[in-house]
């Protein structure tokens, strides 16, 4: 394949490079991603298939590599700033393969416990089958710093947690972490690809993150992505080290961790996007800045509005100035603080029997407002002290903003109460 691309810029502001980068230019050349529906790609000699066989960083079979998601994952290389970017098929597949490449049997991980119920539950059942082990604690320096053990590999958390929205103090985590021989990963899925905040930028080693919610932004599609770092210590893992002369980073060098992410993510375990999700979620990508951008005056507008509302219990946002991670949330986002709030109702059976404009859905970063009942759905089967460290209450209603105007979700909202 020919690469007509003109050279990027690389000082692009991000609302650009969602919709300009990993487009070629050039006669002919699509507007947007072209839909690459293959399961293989051709040959014309024997030597160019053992060629690739032995280096598989081109073309030959699409579980390994297909243009349209490689095409999607340099654009979100660019948006996280990030040095390499696999795809996997949901944002499950994309915390497993961060994990699996820095851990493996014997090793720890510490992880902030406000975290995404599929998170908690690889972490407290999936991975300990495997030999890994996690502890769950407070998300704070001093929490995750007691935590370490000699055999901790990775820290974890949430950039904004969903519900409560903790913010994680990114640049003390990855001090913390690097001071140990570790690397931090960040769940980025509510931090936007990159467009409220970049975790690479302020220290962390890892993004992993779901693309179902604000990449692909409008329900239709499931994605996940694992973005490396430029810069990351691995020389204090063995799985990096060992073997010497043949060992993973003496061969691979600055690429090890981007190509063990992919090997594993996507050669071994097959967790591969599929080239007709990638488009979606590349096209999902280039409104995103407008969404979000959106979606954060509403959700901040309908935050302050329910507070003074009589019939409304505790609001947690944290871009109001009473959550507790509010001087966080100022220091890490860019561009609003995000879609997700969480309100109580008397009622909230009858609450979401009411509802018009809003929708009962378990999704995030739809274009349509999306409410939960998490104590008994999504959060149903997590221990109940656990679920009110989690800012969830019997009371409890999650919501995630769409793009609708304010004052209809506000009249919605008015007659369901
Ligand atoms: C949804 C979500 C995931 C999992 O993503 P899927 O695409 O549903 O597999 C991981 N982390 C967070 C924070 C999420 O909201």
């Amino acid at each position: 394949m020919t690469d007509a691309r003109a050279p990027e810029p690389a000082d692009w502001s991000y609302e650009t490079a969602a919709v300009q980068s990993a487009i070629p230019r050039g006669l002919g050349q699509t507007i947007g991603f072209p839909i690459h529906a293959a399961a293989a790609f051709q040959f014309d000699t024997l030597e160019q298939a053992q060629a690739e066989f032995g280096q598989n960083t081109g073309l030959s079979y699409a579980r390994l590599q297909n243009p349209t998601v490689r095409a999607l994952e340099e654009r979100l290389t660019t948006l996280e700033g990030g040095a390499a970017t696999v795809t996997v098929a949901s944002g499950q597949g994309a915390t497993l393969t961060a994990i699996l490449s820095v851990c493996r049997a014997g090793d720890h991980v510490v992880s902030a416990s406000s975290l995404f119920g599929g998170s908690t539950g690889l972490l407290s059942n999936i991975l300990p089958l495997m030999g890994i082990s996690a502890t769950l604690t407070e998300n704070t320096p001093a929490a995750i710093r007691a935590a370490l053990r000699p055999e901790t590999r990775l820290v974890w958390a949430e950039m904004i947690s969903n519900p409560a929205g903790d913010i994680a103090d990114i640049r003390a985590f990855a001090d913390i972490a690097h001071e140990h021989g570790a690397l931090l990963a960040i769940d980025n899925t509510c931090g936007g690809v990159g467009f409220l905040c970049r975790p690479l930028a302020h220290g962390a080693d890892i993004v992993a993150q779901s693309l179902t919610k604000w990449a692909g932004g409008h329900g239709s599609v499931l994605g996940g992505a694992v973005t490396v770092g430029t810069r990351h210590d691995l020389t204090r893992n063995p799985i990096f080290t060992e073997g010497g002369e043949a060992s993973i980073l003496n061969m691979r060098g600055d690429a090890a961790l981007a190509w063990r992410q992919r090997w594993l993510g996507a050669h071994q375990l097959g967790m591969t996007l599929a080239p007709h999700s990638a488009f979606l979620i590349a096209q999902g990508i280039e409104t995103l800045p407008l969404r979000l951008t959106r979606e954060s005056e509403t959700a901040l507008a309908l935050a302050r509005w329910l507070s003074e509302h009589p019939k409304v219990g505790t609001v947690s946002y944290p871009g109001l100035s009473g959550h507790p991670h509010h001087t966080l949330a100022q220091t890490y986002l860019r561009g609003g603080q995000g879609a997700v709030l969480t309100f109580e109702v008397p009622d909230p059976s009858a609450f979401l029997s009411r509802v018009r404009v809003l929708r009962m859905a378990p999704n995030l970063g739809d274009v349509r407002t999306l409410v939960v009942h998490p104590w008994t759905t999504t959060h149903g089967r997590v221990p109940e002290a656990a679920r009110y460290a989690a800012g969830v209450t019997p009371l409890t209603i999650r919501m995630s903003v769409g793009v609708e105007a304010l004052a209809d979700l506000q009249a919605d909202i008015e007659q369901a109460l």
